[in-house]
């Protein structure tokens, strides 16, 4: 049998686990305990039988989620936590101790990097590096180095990492790949393709896609040998190895730290996902036509989009995706306030947050960037005119007019 489209799995993912009475949408079971008719079933499920015990750690509508995810991910396990930086404070605290090195981008979504500033003050040590060019990935290279965390299309600049040639380099260093996912989502980026070990997602954006619930997620793609990683606490290295290192994301994550997701969360997500592909394929059509009225426009000093051929990682963004998504930022020319335009579009709204059905528009430098101040802002390339948008679903005409009589 050929592999199923990427919806066709999605839409009958929860009725395939065999559901009460035939329910096609994963019943959202609230209950916090679990309870046995005989003890022994509960012990079995604190020494590692599947099941439940406490809501804190899992619920079967959590486990229909996970599922889902891993699927759209390929990979072999699949966590889900409270919100995107829960899954990636918990990858992060749960994979690496204090002394280890790790290798990240300089070009992250900026609460990211604000929590690289807390694992320093932990021992860890962070080198930021141009992800878009190999030779300063390997340059960072050390003896304590464990991992590299990097994303697909930053936020808002739009590089596009490297991914595949840091990949390689992940591979033959064994070090932990970790690829956070959210601007692409497995829709448009097959991280193992490029040899991820973990994928990262915020659910919260095109997954869940209607701005109504938050959650992230972890993936174990299974290339990673967690033999080899020195991290893994004795009580994980049991069993498929494979599952090592999940394992203990799940347990110290969601046990010990207590980021969950709740049941009624991960049902509003489970339920967006089913249109994610058909989302980002009109978000993109809209982001591509956007693209092509600002850019050249008279009042348009700079567009940032993957997708336009002048981008500097649009060769790379072709191959490896296949879609460029609908995240959009532009520079207006100076002398045009940023507010005073954003004030004069009619359907879009101001707003942070991504991958919402509808189009939000924010300025960059006194929002999402206002902490970093001015110096960072200008090292990571956001210059203090620059608007970054999230495309929506509208229809393209109507989208198009509002910027149009915005400009004029
Ligand atoms: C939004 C976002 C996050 C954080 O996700 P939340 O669900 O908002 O916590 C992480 N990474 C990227 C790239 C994001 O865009």
């Amino acid at each position: 049998m050929t592999a199923l489209g990427f919806t066709t799995k999605i839409v009958h993912s929860d009725h395939k686990l065999g559901l009460e009475a035939g329910a096609v949408h994963a019943p959202i079971h609230n209950s916090v305990p679990f309870g046995f008719e005989d003890v022994q079933g509960l012990i079995d499920v604190f020494q590692g039988q599947p099941g439940h015990a406490y809501a804190r750690s899992s619920t079967p509508t959590l486990d229909a989620l996970c599922k889902k995810i891993q699927k759209m991910d390929n990979g072999v396990a699949t966590a889900v936590f409270s919100c995107g930086m829960s899954a990636i404070v918990a990858t992060f605290l749960t994979l690496l101790k204090s002394g280890d090195h790790l290798i990240c981008s300089r070009f992250l979504f900026g609460n990211t990097t604000s929590l690289l500033g807390t694992l320093q003050g932990y021992g860890i040590d962070v080198t930021l590096v141009d992800a878009t060019d190999i030779n300063d990935v390997t340059a960072a290279l050390n003896s304590n180095t464990k991992m590299v965390f990097v994303e697909t299309i930053a936020n808002p600049v739009t590089q596009v990492s490297a991914l595949a040639e840091i990949g390689d380099f992940c591979e033959a260093e064994s070090l932990v790949y970790v690829i956070d996912n959210t601007i692409t989502s497995s829709y448009l980026f097959d991280a193992n393709t490029v040899k991820a070990s973990l994928i990262v997602t915020s659910l919260s954006k095109y997954v869940a896609g209607h701005g109504n619930a938050m959650g992230g997620s972890v993936t174990d793609t299974g290339l990673f040998d967690w033999e080899k990683y020195s991290n893994i606490f004795p009580a994980y290295r049991k069993g498929d190895s494979n599952l090592w290192g999940i394992s203990q994301i799940k347990k110290k994550g969601l046990r010990d730290m207590g980021a969950c997701l709740s049941s009624q969360g991960a049902h509003l997500i489970s339920v967006g996902s089913e249109t994610m592909e058909l989302r980002m394929e009109r978000q993109a059509v809209n982001t591509m036509a956007l693209a092509e009225l600002l850019q050249g426009h008279p009042k348009i000093a700079k567009v940032y989009y993957p997708g336009l051929a002048d981008h500097p990682q649009h060769e790379r963004a072709k191959q490896l995706f296949s879609g460029f998504g609908a995240l959009l930022s532009f520079d207006l020319i100076e002398g045009i306030d940023c507010c005073e335009f954003l004030n004069k579009l009619n359907l879009v709204i101001s707003a942070t947050h991504l991958g919402d059905n509808r189009t939000l528009a924010l300025p960059v430098a006194p929002t999402i960037y206002f902490e970093m101040g001015l110096q960072l802002r200008q090292e990571m390339g956001i210059s203090e005119n620059m608007i970054r948008c999230s495309i929506g679903i509208e229809n393209t005409v109507d989208l198009i007019a509002d910027f149009e009589q915005a400009l004029a």
